[in-house]
Protein backbone atom coordinates (compact mmCIF):
# COMPACT_ATOMS: atom_id res chain seq x y z
CA UNK A 1 0.00 0.00 0.00
CA UNK A 2 1.59 3.30 -0.87
CA UNK A 3 -0.11 6.15 1.64
CA UNK A 4 -0.19 9.45 0.04
CA UNK A 5 1.60 12.47 1.91
CA UNK A 6 -1.43 13.87 2.59
CA UNK A 7 -3.06 11.82 4.83
CA UNK A 8 0.71 11.25 5.99
CA UNK A 9 0.31 14.93 7.10
CA UNK A 10 -2.84 15.10 9.24
CA UNK A 11 -1.82 12.20 10.72
CA UNK A 12 1.37 13.49 12.36
CA UNK A 13 -0.44 16.07 13.86
CA UNK A 14 -3.03 13.63 15.65
CA UNK A 15 -0.44 11.54 16.99
CA UNK A 16 2.21 13.95 18.03
CA UNK A 17 -0.59 15.95 19.65
CA UNK A 18 -1.00 12.89 21.71
CA UNK A 19 2.63 11.74 22.00
CA UNK A 20 3.76 12.20 25.44
CA UNK A 21 1.15 15.17 25.45
CA UNK A 22 3.44 17.44 23.85
CA UNK A 23 2.55 19.90 21.13
CA UNK A 24 4.73 20.59 18.66
CA UNK A 25 5.57 24.42 17.65
CA UNK A 26 3.12 25.53 14.69
CA UNK A 27 4.42 26.04 11.63
CA UNK A 28 7.93 24.42 12.18
CA UNK A 29 6.85 20.90 10.76
CA UNK A 30 9.27 20.56 7.90
CA UNK A 31 10.38 17.06 8.80
CA UNK A 32 7.05 15.53 6.97
CA UNK A 33 5.74 18.51 5.45
CA UNK A 34 9.39 19.22 3.97
CA UNK A 35 10.76 21.13 0.80
CA UNK A 36 12.37 17.62 -0.37
CA UNK A 37 10.15 16.06 -3.45
CA UNK A 38 10.58 12.62 -1.66
CA UNK A 39 9.05 11.26 0.86
CA UNK A 40 8.78 8.26 3.63
CA UNK A 41 6.81 6.69 5.67
CA UNK A 42 6.71 4.13 8.35
CA UNK A 43 5.46 0.98 7.43
CA UNK A 44 4.21 -2.02 9.39
CA UNK A 45 6.15 -5.07 7.67
CA UNK A 46 3.45 -7.79 8.39
CA UNK A 47 1.75 -7.56 4.66
CA UNK A 48 -1.62 -8.41 5.97
CA UNK A 49 -1.45 -5.75 7.92
CA UNK A 50 0.94 -2.78 6.60
CA UNK A 51 -0.38 0.11 8.90
CA UNK A 52 0.96 3.64 7.61
CA UNK A 53 2.83 5.94 10.72
CA UNK A 54 4.48 9.28 9.81
CA UNK A 55 8.27 8.95 9.94
CA UNK A 56 8.97 11.88 12.14
CA UNK A 57 6.35 9.72 14.80
CA UNK A 58 7.46 7.98 17.87
CA UNK A 59 6.50 4.53 17.42
CA UNK A 60 8.67 1.52 17.12
CA UNK A 61 5.90 -1.27 16.56
CA UNK A 62 2.72 -1.11 14.83
CA UNK A 63 -0.25 -0.16 17.14
CA UNK A 64 -2.14 -2.38 15.43
CA UNK A 65 -0.34 -6.09 15.18
CA UNK A 66 2.63 -5.30 17.52
CA UNK A 67 4.91 -6.03 14.26
CA UNK A 68 8.00 -3.96 13.26
CA UNK A 69 7.91 -1.21 10.91
CA UNK A 70 9.80 -0.68 8.12
CA UNK A 71 10.18 2.83 6.52
CA UNK A 72 9.32 2.53 2.93
CA UNK A 73 10.04 5.46 0.58
CA UNK A 74 7.82 6.94 -2.09
CA UNK A 75 9.74 4.32 -4.56
CA UNK A 76 7.80 5.97 -7.89
CA UNK A 77 9.35 9.73 -7.26
CA UNK A 78 12.36 7.49 -7.14
CA UNK A 79 12.12 6.00 -10.18
CA UNK A 80 11.25 9.48 -11.68
CA UNK A 81 15.28 9.73 -12.31
CA UNK A 82 17.14 7.58 -14.11
CA UNK A 83 19.69 4.77 -12.88
CA UNK A 84 22.09 6.53 -14.54
CA UNK A 85 21.34 9.97 -12.70
CA UNK A 86 21.35 8.31 -9.79
CA UNK A 87 24.79 6.91 -9.65
CA UNK A 88 26.07 10.28 -11.35
CA UNK A 89 24.69 12.52 -8.02
CA UNK A 90 26.42 9.22 -5.47
CA UNK A 91 29.33 9.42 -7.24
CA UNK A 92 29.17 13.09 -7.49
CA UNK A 93 29.01 13.31 -3.47
CA UNK A 94 30.67 10.42 -2.81
CA UNK A 95 33.57 11.79 -0.25
CA UNK A 96 33.08 15.40 -1.23
CA UNK A 97 33.37 18.30 1.40
CA UNK A 98 29.47 19.27 1.09
CA UNK A 99 28.19 19.17 4.47
CA UNK A 100 26.53 16.41 4.53
CA UNK A 101 26.77 14.53 1.51
CA UNK A 102 30.38 13.66 1.62
CA UNK A 103 28.95 10.99 4.33
CA UNK A 104 28.17 8.37 2.58
CA UNK A 105 24.93 7.89 4.09
CA UNK A 106 23.89 11.26 3.31
CA UNK A 107 25.34 11.12 -0.09
CA UNK A 108 22.42 8.97 -0.29
CA UNK A 109 19.86 11.28 1.79
CA UNK A 110 16.84 11.08 -1.13
CA UNK A 111 17.01 7.08 -0.40
CA UNK A 112 17.74 7.14 3.65
CA UNK A 113 15.42 10.32 5.30
CA UNK A 114 14.80 12.57 2.50
CA UNK A 115 12.55 14.97 4.16
CA UNK A 116 15.00 15.47 7.53
CA UNK A 117 16.42 19.53 7.11
CA UNK A 118 20.59 19.73 6.46
CA UNK A 119 20.76 21.64 9.40
CA UNK A 120 19.64 19.21 12.32
CA UNK A 121 22.36 16.55 10.22
CA UNK A 122 23.95 15.16 13.22
CA UNK A 123 26.88 13.02 10.77
CA UNK A 124 31.01 12.39 11.74
CA UNK A 125 31.31 11.71 7.69
CA UNK A 126 30.31 8.15 8.75
CA UNK A 127 30.50 4.98 5.37
CA UNK A 128 32.71 5.50 3.29
CA UNK A 129 34.71 2.53 4.46
CA UNK A 130 37.86 1.25 2.56
CA UNK A 131 36.53 -2.22 0.32
CA UNK A 132 39.91 -4.13 0.96
CA UNK A 133 40.76 -6.57 -1.99
CA UNK A 134 41.68 -10.03 0.38
CA UNK A 135 44.28 -10.78 -2.41
CA UNK A 136 46.67 -12.25 0.02
CA UNK A 137 44.24 -14.30 2.12
CA UNK A 138 42.19 -15.21 -0.93
CA UNK A 139 45.12 -16.53 -2.74
CA UNK A 140 45.68 -19.11 0.36
CA UNK A 141 42.79 -20.96 -0.72
CA UNK A 142 42.20 -20.26 -3.71
CA UNK A 143 39.80 -17.78 -4.51
CA UNK A 144 40.67 -14.01 -6.88
CA UNK A 145 38.23 -12.09 -6.04
CA UNK A 146 37.66 -11.78 -2.44
CA UNK A 147 37.03 -8.18 -0.83
CA UNK A 148 36.79 -6.81 2.78
CA UNK A 149 34.08 -4.07 3.40
CA UNK A 150 35.73 -2.25 6.09
CA UNK A 151 32.91 -1.28 8.32
CA UNK A 152 35.01 -0.83 11.10
CA UNK A 153 37.14 2.03 10.23
CA UNK A 154 34.65 4.41 11.24
CA UNK A 155 34.38 7.02 13.76
CA UNK A 156 33.40 4.64 17.04
CA UNK A 157 34.74 1.26 15.37
CA UNK A 158 31.93 -0.15 13.99
CA UNK A 159 29.12 -0.06 11.47
CA UNK A 160 26.64 1.00 14.45
CA UNK A 161 27.59 4.43 13.05
CA UNK A 162 25.33 3.99 9.94
CA UNK A 163 22.20 4.06 11.78
CA UNK A 164 22.83 6.08 14.44
CA UNK A 165 23.54 9.37 12.44
CA UNK A 166 20.27 8.81 11.07
CA UNK A 167 18.76 8.19 14.32
CA UNK A 168 20.34 10.83 16.12
CA UNK A 169 19.31 13.48 13.24
CA UNK A 170 16.04 12.26 13.35
CA UNK A 171 15.66 12.97 17.05
CA UNK A 172 17.52 15.94 16.78
CA UNK A 173 15.16 17.41 14.10
CA UNK A 174 12.36 16.46 16.34
CA UNK A 175 13.95 18.48 19.35
CA UNK A 176 14.20 20.94 16.96
CA UNK A 177 10.82 20.79 16.45
CA UNK A 178 9.52 21.14 19.94
CA UNK A 179 9.24 17.28 20.94
CA UNK A 180 10.05 16.56 24.08
CA UNK A 181 12.47 13.84 24.02
CA UNK A 182 15.19 14.34 27.03
CA UNK A 183 17.40 11.15 26.33
CA UNK A 184 17.85 8.61 23.65
CA UNK A 185 18.66 5.39 25.01
CA UNK A 186 19.90 1.27 24.08
CA UNK A 187 20.37 -2.09 25.35
CA UNK A 188 23.82 -2.68 23.88
CA UNK A 189 26.63 -5.65 23.43
CA UNK A 190 29.09 -2.54 23.15
CA UNK A 191 28.95 -1.11 19.89
CA UNK A 192 25.63 0.30 19.71
CA UNK A 193 25.86 1.93 22.90
CA UNK A 194 29.15 3.65 21.56
CA UNK A 195 27.50 5.06 18.64
CA UNK A 196 24.37 6.50 20.51
CA UNK A 197 26.91 8.11 22.98
CA UNK A 198 28.93 10.01 20.25
CA UNK A 199 26.72 11.11 18.05
CA UNK A 200 24.41 12.42 21.18
CA UNK A 201 27.57 14.05 22.82
CA UNK A 202 28.15 15.41 19.40
CA UNK A 203 24.44 17.11 19.09
CA UNK A 204 24.22 17.61 22.90
CA UNK A 205 21.39 14.88 23.57
CA UNK A 206 21.70 13.12 26.79
CA UNK A 207 21.68 9.22 26.11
CA UNK A 208 21.61 6.63 28.29
CA UNK A 209 23.27 3.38 28.07
CA UNK A 210 22.77 -0.48 29.18
CA UNK A 211 25.16 -2.97 29.07
CA UNK A 212 25.34 -6.63 30.31
CA UNK A 213 27.73 -6.34 33.53
CA UNK A 214 31.09 -8.26 32.20
CA UNK A 215 30.10 -8.94 28.69
CA UNK A 216 31.74 -6.21 26.93
CA UNK A 217 35.40 -5.64 26.24
CA UNK A 218 36.91 -2.35 27.96
CA UNK A 219 36.97 -0.23 24.82
CA UNK A 220 33.37 -0.94 23.80
CA UNK A 221 32.65 0.33 27.98
CA UNK A 222 35.00 2.97 28.19
CA UNK A 223 33.45 5.00 24.58
CA UNK A 224 30.15 5.56 26.09
CA UNK A 225 31.75 6.72 29.76
CA UNK A 226 34.53 8.97 27.86
CA UNK A 227 31.25 10.30 25.77
CA UNK A 228 29.38 11.47 28.59
CA UNK A 229 26.31 8.76 28.68
CA UNK A 230 24.52 7.26 31.67
CA UNK A 231 26.35 4.00 31.40
CA UNK A 232 24.01 1.23 33.15
CA UNK A 233 25.75 -1.76 33.75
CA UNK A 234 22.95 -4.44 34.43
CA UNK A 235 23.54 -7.54 36.00
CA UNK A 236 21.53 -10.14 33.03
CA UNK A 237 22.80 -10.65 29.80
CA UNK A 238 22.27 -8.55 26.55
CA UNK A 239 18.12 -10.17 25.95
CA UNK A 240 17.70 -8.81 29.35
CA UNK A 241 18.75 -5.56 28.86
CA UNK A 242 16.77 -5.03 26.33
CA UNK A 243 13.63 -6.13 27.94
CA UNK A 244 14.40 -3.86 30.09
CA UNK A 245 15.28 -0.37 27.74
CA UNK A 246 12.50 -1.49 25.93
CA UNK A 247 9.99 -1.18 29.51
CA UNK A 248 11.92 2.29 30.15
CA UNK A 249 11.46 3.69 27.05
CA UNK A 250 7.61 2.48 26.67
CA UNK A 251 6.78 3.82 29.98
CA UNK A 252 8.52 7.74 29.84
CA UNK A 253 9.56 9.76 26.81
CA UNK A 254 12.60 8.71 26.29
CA UNK A 255 14.01 7.33 22.99
CA UNK A 256 14.65 4.37 21.84
CA UNK A 257 17.68 4.13 19.76
CA UNK A 258 17.83 -0.13 19.16
CA UNK A 259 17.47 -1.83 15.93
CA UNK A 260 14.10 -2.32 16.37
CA UNK A 261 13.61 1.20 15.62
CA UNK A 262 13.85 0.78 11.63
CA UNK A 263 15.32 4.62 11.42
CA UNK A 264 18.90 2.90 12.02
CA UNK A 265 18.17 0.46 9.45
CA UNK A 266 17.91 3.04 6.50
CA UNK A 267 21.37 4.62 7.06
CA UNK A 268 23.04 0.38 7.72
CA UNK A 269 21.33 -0.42 4.42
CA UNK A 270 23.91 2.19 2.48
CA UNK A 271 26.58 -0.40 2.74
CA UNK A 272 25.25 -2.17 0.07
CA UNK A 273 24.60 0.67 -2.07
CA UNK A 274 28.12 2.03 -1.45
CA UNK A 275 29.94 -1.78 -1.94
CA UNK A 276 28.08 -1.80 -5.07
CA UNK A 277 29.36 1.71 -6.22
CA UNK A 278 33.07 1.00 -5.05
CA UNK A 279 32.85 -1.81 -7.68
CA UNK A 280 31.44 0.80 -10.53
CA UNK A 281 28.36 -0.68 -9.77
CA UNK A 282 28.87 -3.92 -10.54
CA UNK A 283 27.03 -6.89 -7.63
CA UNK A 284 29.19 -9.27 -6.09
CA UNK A 285 27.80 -12.92 -6.08
CA UNK A 286 28.05 -13.13 -2.43
CA UNK A 287 28.20 -10.84 0.61
CA UNK A 288 28.36 -12.97 3.92
CA UNK A 289 27.64 -10.93 6.67
CA UNK A 290 27.91 -11.47 10.81
CA UNK A 291 24.23 -11.63 12.62
CA UNK A 292 23.38 -11.65 16.21
CA UNK A 293 19.79 -9.27 16.64
CA UNK A 294 19.59 -9.44 12.37
CA UNK A 295 18.92 -5.42 11.90
CA UNK A 296 22.22 -5.57 9.33
CA UNK A 297 21.40 -8.26 7.50
CA UNK A 298 18.09 -7.02 6.97
CA UNK A 299 19.43 -3.21 6.36
CA UNK A 300 21.82 -5.07 3.65
CA UNK A 301 19.14 -6.49 1.75
CA UNK A 302 17.10 -3.43 1.87
CA UNK A 303 19.79 -1.61 -0.08
CA UNK A 304 19.99 -4.02 -2.82
CA UNK A 305 16.27 -4.64 -3.36
CA UNK A 306 16.30 -0.84 -3.49
CA UNK A 307 18.95 -0.42 -6.08
CA UNK A 308 17.10 -3.24 -7.76
CA UNK A 309 14.00 -1.93 -7.44
CA UNK A 310 15.33 1.57 -9.53
CA UNK A 311 17.22 -0.56 -12.41
CA UNK A 312 20.60 0.65 -10.78
CA UNK A 313 21.52 -3.17 -10.87
CA UNK A 314 20.55 -5.75 -12.59
CA UNK A 315 20.88 -8.45 -10.65
CA UNK A 316 21.15 -9.32 -6.71
CA UNK A 317 23.54 -11.32 -4.69
CA UNK A 318 23.18 -14.23 -2.49
CA UNK A 319 23.02 -13.10 1.15
CA UNK A 320 24.64 -15.56 3.87
CA UNK A 321 24.36 -14.38 7.46
CA UNK A 322 27.27 -16.21 9.68
CA UNK A 323 26.04 -17.02 13.20
CA UNK A 324 28.23 -17.79 16.46
CA UNK A 325 27.51 -21.17 17.01
CA UNK A 326 27.03 -20.18 20.88
CA UNK A 327 24.01 -17.73 19.54
CA UNK A 328 22.71 -19.65 16.70
CA UNK A 329 19.20 -19.38 16.62
CA UNK A 330 18.76 -18.35 13.39
CA UNK A 331 21.23 -21.03 12.05
CA UNK A 332 18.23 -23.56 13.74
CA UNK A 333 15.65 -22.09 12.09
CA UNK A 334 17.18 -21.94 8.71
CA UNK A 335 18.16 -25.63 8.97
CA UNK A 336 14.13 -26.10 9.06
CA UNK A 337 13.70 -24.12 6.02
CA UNK A 338 13.09 -21.38 8.00
CA UNK A 339 9.48 -22.65 9.07
CA UNK A 340 9.82 -22.20 12.44
CA UNK A 341 11.86 -20.16 15.10
CA UNK A 342 12.33 -20.70 18.62
CA UNK A 343 14.67 -17.98 20.67
CA UNK A 344 17.67 -19.65 22.31
CA UNK A 345 19.75 -18.72 25.37
CA UNK A 346 22.90 -17.43 23.63
CA UNK A 347 25.87 -19.06 25.02
CA UNK A 348 28.84 -17.04 25.75
CA UNK A 349 30.95 -15.91 22.96
CA UNK A 350 34.01 -14.31 21.34
CA UNK A 351 31.75 -12.52 19.06
CA UNK A 352 30.53 -10.91 21.86
CA UNK A 353 28.37 -8.49 19.62
CA UNK A 354 26.25 -11.26 18.55
CA UNK A 355 25.57 -13.27 21.68
CA UNK A 356 22.09 -12.85 21.57
CA UNK A 357 19.65 -15.75 21.45
CA UNK A 358 16.27 -13.58 20.60
CA UNK A 359 16.65 -11.50 17.60
CA UNK A 360 14.21 -8.96 17.57
CA UNK A 361 14.87 -7.93 13.32
CA UNK A 362 14.30 -11.85 12.84
CA UNK A 363 11.17 -11.53 10.72
CA UNK A 364 12.61 -8.98 8.53
CA UNK A 365 16.21 -11.47 8.32
CA UNK A 366 14.00 -14.16 7.48
CA UNK A 367 12.18 -12.30 4.69
CA UNK A 368 15.37 -11.14 3.09
CA UNK A 369 17.19 -14.36 2.76
CA UNK A 370 14.23 -15.97 1.28
CA UNK A 371 14.53 -13.38 -1.38
CA UNK A 372 18.23 -13.49 -1.68
CA UNK A 373 18.98 -17.71 -1.59
CA UNK A 374 20.15 -17.13 1.66
CA UNK A 375 22.55 -19.29 3.52
CA UNK A 376 22.77 -19.45 7.40
CA UNK A 377 25.81 -21.15 8.61
CA UNK A 378 27.75 -21.09 12.03
CA UNK A 379 31.16 -21.19 13.36
CA UNK A 380 32.50 -22.52 16.43
CA UNK A 381 35.08 -20.55 18.82
CA UNK A 382 37.58 -22.31 17.02
CA UNK A 383 36.76 -21.36 13.74
CA UNK A 384 36.20 -18.02 14.15
CA UNK A 385 39.30 -17.94 16.45
CA UNK A 386 41.54 -19.15 13.49
CA UNK A 387 39.88 -17.64 10.10
CA UNK A 388 40.32 -14.09 12.07
CA UNK A 389 44.19 -15.02 12.82
CA UNK A 390 44.35 -16.31 9.08
CA UNK A 391 43.08 -13.20 7.81
CA UNK A 392 45.35 -10.87 10.05
CA UNK A 393 48.30 -12.90 8.69
CA UNK A 394 47.74 -10.92 5.59
CA UNK A 395 47.32 -7.67 6.47
CA UNK A 396 43.86 -7.62 8.38
CA UNK A 397 43.56 -6.63 11.85
CA UNK A 398 39.98 -7.77 12.28
CA UNK A 399 37.26 -8.61 14.85
CA UNK A 400 35.92 -11.59 16.41
CA UNK A 401 32.55 -10.94 14.68
CA UNK A 402 34.02 -10.61 10.85
CA UNK A 403 36.31 -13.78 12.46
CA UNK A 404 32.62 -15.53 12.27
CA UNK A 405 31.98 -14.43 8.59
CA UNK A 406 35.68 -15.11 7.61
CA UNK A 407 35.56 -18.77 8.88
CA UNK A 408 31.42 -19.35 7.39
CA UNK A 409 33.51 -18.15 3.81
CA UNK A 410 35.57 -21.05 4.50
CA UNK A 411 33.41 -23.56 5.12
CA UNK A 412 30.79 -22.73 1.74
CA UNK A 413 34.06 -22.58 -0.22
CA UNK A 414 35.38 -25.95 0.96
CA UNK A 415 31.65 -27.34 0.72
CA UNK A 416 32.24 -25.93 -3.23
CA UNK A 417 28.42 -23.77 -2.29
CA UNK A 418 30.97 -20.88 -3.02
CA UNK A 419 32.90 -21.32 -6.38
CA UNK A 420 36.54 -20.06 -6.28
CA UNK A 421 35.82 -18.32 -9.75
CA UNK A 422 32.81 -16.26 -8.15
CA UNK A 423 32.99 -12.95 -6.73
CA UNK A 424 32.94 -12.80 -2.95
CA UNK A 425 32.20 -9.59 -0.01
CA UNK A 426 32.70 -10.35 3.65
CA UNK A 427 31.07 -7.33 5.61
CA UNK A 428 34.16 -6.63 8.33
CA UNK A 429 31.43 -4.90 11.28
CA UNK A 430 34.01 -3.73 13.76
CA UNK A 431 37.74 -2.59 14.48
CA UNK A 432 39.66 -5.35 15.64
CA UNK A 433 41.16 -2.74 17.94
CA UNK A 434 38.20 -2.90 20.07
CA UNK A 435 39.01 -6.71 20.57
CA UNK A 436 42.78 -6.32 21.85
CA UNK A 437 41.48 -9.53 24.52
CA UNK A 438 40.37 -11.62 22.29
CA UNK A 439 43.60 -10.92 20.03
CA UNK A 440 45.67 -11.38 22.99
CA UNK A 441 44.12 -13.71 24.42
CA UNK A 442 44.14 -15.95 20.99
CA UNK A 443 48.12 -15.01 20.76
CA UNK A 444 48.89 -16.09 24.59
CA UNK A 445 47.06 -19.55 23.89
CA UNK A 446 44.92 -18.54 26.77
CA UNK A 447 41.31 -19.10 25.47
CA UNK A 448 39.81 -21.97 26.29
CA UNK A 449 38.95 -24.72 23.68
CA UNK A 450 40.50 -22.40 20.84
CA UNK A 451 43.85 -24.19 19.30
CA UNK A 452 45.68 -21.40 18.68
CA UNK A 453 47.64 -22.43 15.67
CA UNK A 454 48.82 -18.98 14.03
CA UNK A 455 49.62 -17.19 17.57
CA UNK A 456 52.67 -15.03 17.73
CA UNK A 457 54.42 -14.48 20.71
CA UNK A 458 56.73 -11.05 21.60
CA UNK A 459 60.30 -12.94 22.28
CA UNK A 460 62.01 -11.65 25.26
CA UNK A 461 65.27 -11.49 25.30
CA UNK A 462 68.03 -9.69 27.54
CA UNK A 463 69.98 -6.66 25.33
CA UNK A 464 72.40 -8.56 24.47
CA UNK A 465 73.75 -8.00 20.66
CA UNK A 466 74.44 -11.80 19.89
CA UNK A 467 71.54 -13.30 21.58
CA UNK A 468 69.22 -10.39 19.75
CA UNK A 469 71.11 -11.81 16.43
CA UNK A 470 70.70 -15.49 16.70
CA UNK A 471 66.56 -14.69 17.92
CA UNK A 472 66.05 -13.09 14.42
CA UNK A 473 68.26 -16.04 12.50
CA UNK A 474 65.79 -18.46 14.04
CA UNK A 475 63.13 -17.08 12.63
CA UNK A 476 64.40 -15.29 9.46
CA UNK A 477 67.60 -16.44 8.07
CA UNK A 478 69.59 -13.47 7.18
CA UNK A 479 72.94 -13.04 5.68
C1 LIG B 1 25.95 -5.08 16.10
C2 LIG B 1 27.05 -5.88 15.58
C3 LIG B 1 26.85 -7.04 14.83
C4 LIG B 1 25.50 -7.63 14.59
O1 LIG B 1 24.61 -6.83 13.88
P1 LIG B 1 23.05 -7.15 14.00
O2 LIG B 1 22.37 -6.08 13.29
O3 LIG B 1 22.75 -7.13 15.49
O4 LIG B 1 22.84 -8.50 13.45
C5 LIG B 1 27.94 -7.69 14.30
N1 LIG B 1 29.18 -7.24 14.53
C6 LIG B 1 29.42 -6.15 15.25
C7 LIG B 1 30.82 -5.73 15.47
C8 LIG B 1 28.37 -5.42 15.81
O5 LIG B 1 28.62 -4.35 16.54
ZN1 LIG C 1 0.73 -4.03 11.71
Amino acid sequence: MNADIVTLKTHTKASSNSLNGVDRKKGKMYFVNSMSEYQAHFRCIDKDCSETYPVDEIIYRCRKCNNLLDVQHDMNMLAKKTPEKWRELFDSRYRKQSWPFGSGVWGKKEWVLPSIADENIVSMYEGCTNLFWAERFGKQVGVKDLWIKMCGNSHTGSFKDLGMTVLVSAVNQMISDNVSIPAVACASTGDTSAALAAYCASAGIPSIVFLPKNKVSIAQLIQPISNGALVLSLDTDFDGCMEMVQRITSEHNIYLANSINSLRIEGQKTVSIELCQQFDWEVPDWVIIPGGNLGNVSALGKGFLMMYELGIIKKLPRIVCAQAQNANPLYLSFLKGFKEFTPVKAKKTLANAIQIGNPVSINKAISILKQFEGIVEQASENELSHASAMADRTGTFNCPHTGVALAVFLKLLDRKVISTKEKIVVISTAHGLKFVEFKSGYHKSAIEGVSSELNNIPVELPNDYKTVRDAIQRRIPVQ
